[in-house]
This record gives structure tokens, sequence and C-alpha cells, in this order.
């Protein structure tokens, strides 16, 4: 039950529900539960009028600001269906509070936590029989704010929508968890100190694309980005935050300002804490890292976000020269680190630090 101070969040039941997809045919981000949640915010209201309602397409004017100057953030979490049946959102407290830091610094009001984090919560109860239940599926949970203001100025809208919609996803790995080849770019770059890049946002997301279009042009998966001054630094990879293990030392940048904080990077360095291991949040050059792959001292590397948990690193490509990484294979550490959170998601493992929380679910009658 909400307690009698919390904004009351409104329901309404879609009375065309849809058919939900086989779990097997779950890919990712293209079929959608038959709710969203939307909120609203004028300078008059602030934020305002929480609603869960039925999916459905917003229409906007063509002069809308988001369409033209990107005013937007969103933020990926997910829900899991443990074997025992109970959905267990993961971080949801985190994720929440992310948001209210991309918001600062995208100039869009702040939010309540507490509500945006309610937000899950009930989004996910009206949408519970859509939370899959075969092992490595879940809920993707999508909250996005765009500016709604209808003019053509450049300056921060004065009105806004929050909206959540949810995704169901199938496994990120069906045949277990798999190497990619990545390609440090140094001409392309995704965000610099005093922009964008500890925010997620849209803009950091179109920022990516010809750098990503680039290295698959080349045959790589993911690009490693590079820091956009000295073209020297390891930022991020893809849309994935970077570790890797050299000799004992597990490596991964400090937020200084480019880079995203990961909840996922957040979670692995505390399990790594947790088990003793020497973990630094420093900055680290590429030239590190290939010199390391030469000399044989770079055990592990991979990638960490929500959709995937960890992405290895097999092979890393760099001025035209490759380096393989753990002979190509996913390394005996990523691997434990991928076990150990996926089992805290799923409610198999004990859940040390609170992390997990469950979804209550009232079945309507
Ligand atoms: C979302 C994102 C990540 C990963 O964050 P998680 O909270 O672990 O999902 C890393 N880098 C960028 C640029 C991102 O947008």
């Amino acid at each position: 039950m909400s307690s009698s101070n919390e904004t009351p969040i409104s329901l309404t039941r879609t009375r065309t529900p849809h058919p939900r997809p086989a779990d097997s045919s779950l890919s990712f981000g293209k079929v959608f539960t038959d709710h969203m949640f939307v909120m609203n915010y004028t300078e008059e209201k602030g934020w305002h009028d929480p609603r869960v309602v039925p999916y459905a397409p917003f229409s906007l004017d063509p002069a809308t600001s988001v369409l033209h100057y990107g005013q937007a953030i969103f933020d990926g979490l997910k829900a899991f269906r443990g074997a025992d049946g109970t959905i267990r959102l993961f971080r949801a407290q985190r994720h929440a509070e992310r948001l209210n830091k991309s918001a600062r610094a995208l100039c869009i009001p702040e939010l309540d936590v507490n509500l945006v984090r309610r937000s899950f919560e009930a989004i996910v109860a009206a949408d519970h029989e859509w939370v899959p239940s075969t092992p490595g599926t879940a809920l993707y949970i999508r909250p996005t704010i765009i500016a709604t203001d209808v003019m053509l100025g450049v300056h921060p809208s004065h009105s806004y929508t929050y909206f959540v919609i949810c995704s169901p996803v199938g496994a990120y790995y069906k045949e277990g968890v798999k190497p990619v080849r990545i390609l440090a770019s140094d001409n392309h770059v995704r965000a610099v100190k005093g922009g964008l890049g500890e925010a997620k946002t849209a803009a950091n997301y179109a920022a990516s694309l010809s750098g990503q279009a680039e290295a698959e042009k080349q045959g790589y998966t993911q690009v490693l980005w590079l820091d956009g001054v000295e073209r020297k630094w390891i930022d991020e990879v893809g849309t994935m935050n970077i570790m890797m293990k050299i000799g004992d030392e597990v490596i991964t940048p400090p937020l200084a300002g480019t880079i995203l904080d990961g909840v996922t990077r957040n979670s692995i360095l505390q399990l790594l804490r947790d088990w003793g291991h020497k973990v630094s949040e420093r900055p680290v050059s590429i030239d590190e890292v290939m010199a390391a792959g030469r000399n044989g001292t770079l055990k592990e590397m991979w990638g960490t976000g929500t959709a995937a948990v960890v992405s290895p690193v097999g092979e890393l490509g760099y001025k035209g020269e490759n380096i393989k990484i753990g002979g190509g294979q996913t390394g005996e550490l990523t691997q434990k680190l991928y076990d150990a959170i996926v089992g805290i998601q799923y409610g198999r493992a004990p859940d040390a630090h609170g992390w997990t929380t469950p979804v209550k679910v009232t079945v309507a009658a």
C-alpha cells in the first residue's frame, strides 16, 4: 500500500490487450507491453498527473522542441521473474537517481526520485503478465523525458512529458557469453569534458552512430571510445562502460566528466571489492592496454551495461594492429561477474547489498 502522503498514480486499463509473444521469439526492444506510465510538467503545476494508461502513440506538433534540439533524456533498467515467480527490479532507486542527474545536465526540471521509482513499480505491476519467465529473459523498462514546448527558439523548454514504456526482451546471450571484437577509434569521439558524457541523453547516442558504423565497416562489433582531447585515454565501449584486468589489477576509467555512471559498472566494482580484488578507477591509456596485450599481462577486458551485464572483448584493434585477449575466449573473472549479477537479478543468489526490490502484483478480480 502507498502511504497517504504519496501522490496517487491513476490506472486506466486497456480494453484491447495484446497477445504476448512467446519467450523464444523475443529480441530487444521490438514489442511493447499494453500500458505506459505518463506524467507531465508545466511551470504552473510542476510534475503532475502521474498515470498508467493504455500504450498509445503521442501526437506532437512538428515544432515540438525535442524534435529539433534533442532536449531528451532516458534511462534503462530491467525487471526479472525469478524461478519462485517473484518479479524483481534491479537497482531501481539508483536508476531513478541517475535520471535526475541526467535531467540536471539537460536543464530538465528534477523529479521526485521516490515517484520515479514508483513509476517503475506501477508500470511493471500493471503489465506483470508481460514479464517473461524463461531464464535470461526480462522486462526492459525505458523511462524517458522529452521537451514539449512548441517553439523553435533555443532555450530550455517550459513543458515536458515523462513516460515509461516496457519491452519484454530475450536472453542477450542465447548460446552463452560471447566475446566481441572492438576497434579503438582515433577519429570519432563520443563525449568531451564539460559536455553531455555523464548524462544518459539521446544526443550521446546520435553522436555515437558514425563511429559505430565505421567500426562495423571495418569488421568490428563495437567502438572503443578514446577521450576527445588527447585521443589517448580510454572512455567507454559502444554504449557500455569498460573494464580490464592487467596483471592482478582490475582497471576502469574514473567518472571524471565524460563517462556515464553505469549501474552495472557500480555493481561490478562493488562485487570485485567484496571479493577482495585490487580495483582501480584511474585513467588508462590505449598505449598501456596495447602494451599489456603485447606482453601478455592483459588478462581480460569487458564492457558492462544493463542489456548484456558483461560483454567480453576477445580482440582489440588500434591503428592497424590487432591483439587477442584471453585467446579470444570469455575470461574467468568476466564469467564469474556475469553469473554473480544474474544470480542476484533472478533471486537465486543472496542480495547482500539490497539491490533488488520485489514488485507487488495485485491480480485484478
Ligand atoms: C546506459 C549506458 C551505460 C551502461 O549503464 P548501465 O546503468 O550499466 O546500464 C554505459 N555507457 C553509456 C554511454 C550508457 O548510455
